[in-house]
């Protein structure tokens, strides 16, 4: 890990969609690269602009692990200064405090923690499946395994379910480091080995859930031993969701749905439905989020690439925020039809 450079580095937080991602990538890569950084009209882009507890948990978060000097760190600050220390391994407890995702808080700690002097394991209380945000199962089974083919091992527990409005997850992670890390080539994702459908319900009539199940079966022909009825305890409730996973030789992905006030539970069905057939219906080793979330590592990596779906805005933007601190080239193009290559390049290999 590089030594703190002198130059403040000035972000600007509305760029592209102006979300909290702009905000997660420049600490993970201040972190990263020694980098001091200013970012002012933090999630200007948001009907709730500024810092909310979820990114203040995220920048406190980055300053415990590397006692770097912060200032603005306040909910609804829009402007925040960052000069990153040196990252230490270790045991690290956060808690978000409300329902706000604990993988957001993740994605901002952990490249850091992988290229760091020891192990580590972190402890994140919050939520866990939160819409808008990857849910656990995803960081376990679709994100942390191409983590791992990259060189580090990253383990991932689910303690306690947390769900929007209540919270109360928690999950843990256990990092093992990497002096560098690999790039990869996902240029297609194989055959399909195996799929599931999961219900998880809690404080909410099991019908829904098993409605949704119903609709999967109706609309995909899944067979009855891939649909799993999970309900949960009642204190880590209430909550619904369904994840829909797809595992193939080289890519496990995994395609997730909220219930909503309002909303039927064949609606949400079919929203979830919908996206798995996008991804299936064009032979991409990724889908949406998956890419969105791979240009960090593989441009920390130098090198790497992947087929996908049209980049989606926050892809975009996400690219922008990574140009800005390291010297990579990050090209999309459509190679056919609806299937893109994201190509990520060290500009100084
Ligand atoms: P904001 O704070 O601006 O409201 P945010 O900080 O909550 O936004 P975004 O900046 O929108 O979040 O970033 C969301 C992240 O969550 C992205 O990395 C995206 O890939 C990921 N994500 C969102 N939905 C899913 C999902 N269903 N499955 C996996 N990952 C997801």
């Amino acid at each position: 890990m590089s030594t703190t450079s002198n130059t403040l580095l000035e972000i600007d937080g509305a760029m592209g969609e102006g979300g909290g991602q702009v905000l997660r990538t420049a600490l993970a890569l201040s972190l990263c690269t020694g980098t001091p950084f200013c970012i002012n009209n933090i999630r200007a882009g948001r009907k709730k602009p500024g810092l909310r507890r979820q990114h203040l948990t995220a920048v406190r978060a980055a300053r415990d692990i590397s006692g770097a000097q912060i200032e603005g760190d306040e909910v609804g600050s829009m402007t925040l200064r960052f000069v990153p220390g040196c990252v230490q391994a270790g045991h690290y407890y956060f808690s978000v405090g409300t329902a706000g995702s604990t993988t957001l808080v993740l994605q901002t700690i952990l490249y850091p923690l992988l290229l760091a002097n020891g192990e580590s394991h972190l402890t994140l209380e919050g939520g866990t499946h939160n819409p808008f945000a990857p849910p656990f199962d995803f960081i376990a089974h679709a994100f942390l395994p191409i983590i791992n083919l990259l060189g580090p091992q990253v383990s991932a527990k689910l303690d306690r379910y947390g769900f929007f409005p209540n919270g109360g997850g928690q999950l843990q992670i256990h990092i093992t480091p990497t002096s560098q890390l690999n790039g990869i080539s996902l240029m297609a994702r194989g055959k399909m080995i195996s799929r599931q459908a999961k219900a998880l319900i809690t404080g909410i009539p099991d019908h829904v859930a098993l409605r949704e199940l119903q609709r999967v079966a109706d609309q995909l022909s899944w067979a009855k031993d891939c649909l799993h009825h999970c309900p949960l305890p009642p204190a880590q409730g209430p909550g619904n969701v369904l994840l829909l996973e797809v595992q193939s030789e080289q890519v496990t992905e995994i395609f997730t749905g909220f219930a909503q006030r309002g909303i039927r539970a064949e609606a949400v069905a079919d929203r979830t439905i919908k996206k798995l057939t996008d991804y299936l219906g064009v032979n991409v080793a990724v889908g949406e989020y998956l890419a969105d979330q791979l240009l960090l590592p593989l441009a920390l990596a130098g090198e790497g690439e992947y087929t996908t779906l049209a980049p989606s805005r926050h892809t975009l933007t996400h690219i922008e925020v990574i140009r800005a601190f390291l010297p990579v080239s990050i090209t999309t193009t459509e190679m056919r039809k609806g299937v893109w290559e994201i190509r990520v390049k060290s500009s100084s290999l």
